[in-house]
C-alpha cells in the first residue's frame, strides 16, 4: 500500500539495521524484549512501531506489513487492542513514566491477545521510568510471556536499570550521517543552502533537523554567542542569569538542546579559528573577538557536555539552565 506510513521505505538510513530487523521478524526470532538504543530523532519510534505493524500484521512479506489488512491499520491508527505505547508524561518541571502506567499496561498484558496471536508493548522513552516503575516492569521481563513483546526505546540506555538491560537484546542506531540528513531534506522539498547548514547543526538526529528548520535556530545560535560575549565582558551578572533562566523556563528541552549546542560549538570555533575554517564561517570576525585560553575553553566544553547529559534525566529545566549559567560565569573570571 502506498500510502501506507508504517512502511520500511518511510525509514531512512540504517540499512543494516533494518535488513536485521526484517530478517528477525520474518524468521520469528523477533527477541521478546528489545532496547532500541540512539540519540532522539532518528527513527527509533518509526522503526518501533513498523516492527509492530509487522508483527502484528496477518499478511507481512520479509518482515514488511502489508498495510492493507485490519491489524495494520489499527496498529497504525493506534487503536489495535493488542498493541501499547507507554511514553513519559510530561508536567511543566518533570518527565516521568509512573509506575501507574506500567501497571495499566500489565493488566492489559495480562489476558489473551484479541486479534493477534501475539501482543506488541512499545515504552518510548524507557529511561524515564521512576525507580517504582521501572522495578515493576523488570518484574514483567524476569517473566516473560511468549505472547508480549517489549520494545524499549531510549535515548540514554545507562539511565536504565542494569538488570532491565540485562534482560533485553540491545539494537544500536547509529547517528545519520550529515550527507543523509541533507540528502533527506532536499527530498522533502527543502532548498539545499538551508538543508545543507540544517544537516551540520543536526548533529546525526533528522528529528533535531526538521526541529531547527522550524523553530528559530538562528536565534538561539544568537542568543548563544552574545551570551558567550557579555560573559566574557564581565557584564554578565546574577540578575542576567535568573532573567535568562525565567525564558528558558518557557522553552522545550530540545531548544535549551539545540543552546548548549551552539554553545559549544562557538566555542570549538573560538578556539580553532586561528588554525582552520570555523564551523560559524559568518561569524569569524565575533568569534575572534572572544578571547579565551585553550584551558579555559577545554573546561567550559567538559561542562557543556556534563550539562548536555544532565538534561537528558528528568532535572528541571530551569534550575539546570541557571547551574550552568553560573558554572559558566565563574569559569570565565
Ligand atoms: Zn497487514
Amino acid at each position: 500500500m502506498e500510502n501506507f506510513k508504517l512502511s520500511w521505505a518511510n525509514l531512512f538510513g540504517h540499512a543494516a539495521t533494518v535488513n536485521l530487523l526484517k530478517k528477525n521478524i520474518a524468521e520469528g526470532t523477533f527477541p521478546h524484549a528489545v532496547i532500541f538504543s540512539g540519540i532522539e530523532g532518528i527513527g527509533k519510534r518509526l522503526a518501533a512501531e513498523i516492527c509492530a505493524a509487522a508483527l502484528l500484521c496477518e499478511n507481512p512479506t520479509d518482515g514488511e506489513p502489508c498495510g492493507a489488512c485490519e491489524n495494520c491499520h489499527q496498529v497504525a491508527a493506534k487503536s489495535h487492542p493488542d498493541f501499547f505505547i507507554v511514553e513519559p508524561e510530561d508536567t511543566k518541571t518533570t518527565r516521568n513514566i509512573k509506575i501507574g502506567q506500567i501497571r495499566e499496561m500489565q493488566s492489559q498484558a495480562s489476558l489473551s491477545p484479541i486479534n493477534s496471536s501475539r501482543r506488541v508493548v512499545i515504552i518510548d522513552g524507557a529511561e524515564f521510568m521512576n525507580v517504582a516503575a521501572a522495578n515493576s516492569m523488570l518484574k514483567t521481563l524476569e517473566e516473560p510471556t511468549s505472547q508480549t513483546i517489549f520494545i524499549l526505546l531510549t535515548a540514554n540506555r545507562s539511565g536504565l536499570l542494569m538488570t532491565i538491560r540485562s534482560r533485553c537484546r540491545t539494537i544500536n542506531f547509529a547517528k545519520l550521517s550529515p550527507a543523509e540528513i541533507r540528502d533527506e531534506l532536499i527530498r522533502r522539498d527543502i532548498d539545499e543552502a538551508t538543508a545543507q547548514s540544517l544537516s551540520i547543526i543536526a548533529n546525526g538526529s533528522f528529528g533535531r533537523a526538521l526541529a531547527l528548520k522550524d523553530s528559530d535556530s538562528a536565534q538561539v545560535r544568537e542568543l548563544a554567542l552574545s551570551t558567550l560575549e557579555k560573559i566574557f565582558r564581565e557584564e554578565f551578572t546574577s540578575e542576567d542569569i535568573f532573567k535568562l533562566g525565567e525564558d528558558i523556563d518557557k522553552w522545550s528541552r530540545e531548544k535549551f538542546s539545540d543552546f548548549l549546542t551552539h554553545l559549544q560549538k562557538i566555542l570549538r570555533d573560538a578556539w580553532t579559528i586561528e588554525i582552520s575554517a570555523p564551523i560559524n564561517s559568518d561569524l569569524s570576525e565575533r568569534l575572534r573577538g572572544l578571547k579565551i585560553s585553550e584551558r579555559k575553553i577545554f573546561s567550559l566544553i567538559e561542562t557543556g557536555t556534563l550539562f548536555h547529559k544532565r538534561l537528558k534525566t528528568n532535572a528541571n529545566l530551569r534550575l539546570l539552565a541557571e547551574a550552568y549559567l553560573f558554572r559558566l560565569h565563574e569559569m570565565t573570571r
